[in-house]
């Protein structure tokens, strides 16, 4: 059994607004993550899945709960321990080209994680951004040149190089693939798997749809107005979802077999999600859900587990 490095206990993370009001951005959500797997994190604008992707960088802090990282507060850490914390965990992010500076050359761009963590300087780092440019499917040419020289999907190489520069274990990959043209996204999608596999990574992979981590994820959390509320390995999600917000969103995903695609049953959420400062009563979803029951709105539904491995709240589960 592969260790939990990473380990996300009853994170609420709740901003405040006005006199008494608050933004429940994450509620209550709890998950391991094992080394070198990918746990997909999935769900509409809104569900608070970047907002704890970035909690877990140690970028929000969090209201209640805690982050553990290889047995380690991220948030209570200070210090040296902090610096060596933060180099470990590193953040690639869905727009490549607002998370670049324009005015940095990429070695600039690439090498600055080398200086600041005095891994590298002078001819030897640049050296080091020869390798990770090639590493990422880039050349050696490409370090002189500024990131408006560049397209889409090779500006999202370039943050992956420098996301890798600094030798992490583990990488949070926010959207990093919804910018991109389809044709583009699976290069980007093989690319982070070869690197997975060479570097004995561990990724947290955040999208808003499960088509997105369908190949990529072994294991998948399905997020709702702050709430995590289901999460299995990723075959046996897509084979049986448990959740009625799960099995909208798969119903929503188009089969390649155009005779499957015709018969089965798309399920059409009515509505527009809840406010985060109002969220529901009960169950989160249940404005929504074409299986609420009286006692949805009564009482919100346990995590439990409804199969092995395989975790949802809902009332029609207890
Ligand atoms: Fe629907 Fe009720 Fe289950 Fe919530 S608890 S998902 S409202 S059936």
């Amino acid at each position: 059994m592969p260790k939990k490095l990473l380990e996300v206990k009853n994170l609420k993370i709740h901003f405040k607004i006005g006199k008494g009001q608050y933004v429940k951005a994450v509620d209550d959500v709890s998950f391991d993550i094992y080394q070198g797997e990918t746990f997909g994190l999935v769900g509409e604008s809104g569900c608070g899945k970047s907002t704890t992707g970035r909690a877990v960088i140690g970028l929000y802090k969090p209201t209640a709960g805690e982050v553990l990282f290889d047995g380690q507060d991220v948030h209570r850490v200070s210090g040296r321990e902090r610096q060596r914390l933060t180099g470990r965990i590193q953040m690639i992010f869905q727009d490549p080209y607002a998370s670049l500076n324009p005015r940095m050359d990429v070695a600039e761009i690439i090498g600055e994680g080398l200086v600041l963590n005095g891994l590298a300087s002078g001819r030897e780092r640049l050296e080091r951004v020869y390798e990770l440019l090639e590493m990422v499917g880039l050349q050696k040419e490409h370090a002189s040149r500024f990131p408006h020289e560049f397209s889409g999907g090779q500006r999202q190489r370039i943050g992956i190089a420098r996301a890798l520069a600094v030798n992490p274990e583990f990488i949070i990959a926010d959207e990093p693939i919804s910018a991109l043209d389809v044709s583009v996204q699976a290069q980007v999608v093989n690319l982070l798997k070869r690197l997975q596999q060479e570097r004995k990574l561990t990724y947290l992979f955040i999208a808003h749809d499960l088509a997105m981590v369908k190949h990529m994820s072994d294991r998948i959390g399905v997020m709702y107005l702050g709430n995590l509320v289901e999460l299995a390995a990723s075959k046996e999600l897509y084979r049986e979802p448990k959740h009625p917000y799960t099995q909208a969103l798969l119903s929503a995903i188009p089969l390649p077999d155009p005779d499957l695609e015709q018969s089965r049953e798309r399920i059409i959420l009515e509505g527009e999600v809840p406010s985060p400062i109002n969220p529901p009563s009960g169950c989160v979803f249940r404005t929504r859900c074409p299986k609420a029951m009286e006692i949805c709105a009564a009482q919100k539904p346990t995590w439990r587990e409804v199969a092995p491995g395989h975790y949802t709240a809902c009332h029609l589960y207890e």
